[in-house]
């Protein structure tokens, strides 16, 4: 495969090297994986307009590699169960055991995973999930589905205290 892009390479500036300088070029680019070569092929492709040298090639797999690199990294960001890749996980805070509030409210924290790492050092830190894995939803959602469901059992208790059926 290696060979093959090489070939095309070589065939998008017209050029039919010598055994020894294709030699060169392959020895060079067969340390890298095809997918990577493919994508060298595309990128030289766009972007030169003469045969590049082997050193140019290098700068070239350099970017496209970094490149990989950052696209790698956004796709953890994604995958993430806790912060969606948003990097900011809900935590939710109780009446009960916050004076400040008589409903459940949520504050953000700053999630562990890379995304989390983004954002403002001074937001506390996520520590450990409050809720279990449940069905499909994603933490985010489930933080919202108990908050709603707490403060709904919050206000049947507050509307039996005040019509006096305590
Ligand atoms: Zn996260």
């Amino acid at each position: 495969m290696v060979e093959h892009y090489l070939k095309r390479i070589f065939a998008l500036f017209h050029r039919s090297p010598n055994k020894a300088t294709f030699e060169e070029y392959l020895n060079y680019l067969e340390e890298y994986d095809d997918n990577l070569v493919m994508k060298l092929f595309y990128y030289v492709r766009d972007n030169h307009t003469a045969m590049p040298s082997v050193a140019q090639l290098k700068k070239n797999l350099n970017t496209l590699k970094s490149r990989q690199t950052f696209n790698a990294a956004r796709q953890e960001h994604e995958d993430c169960y806790f912060c969606v890749g948003v990097g900011l996980v809900p935590y939710l805070l109780s009446p009960k055991s916050d004076a400040r509030i008589t409903r459940y409210t949520q504050t953000m924290q700053r999630c562990k995973c890379s995304a989390g790492q983004e954002h403002d050092q001074r937001i506390p830190l996520h520590q450990k999930p409050q809720f279990e894995i449940e069905g499909d939803l994603s933490y985010p959602i489930l933080v919202q589905v108990k908050m709603n469901k707490f403060n709904r059992k919050l206000n049947a208790v507050t509307a039996k205290a005040q019509s006096g059926a305590i």
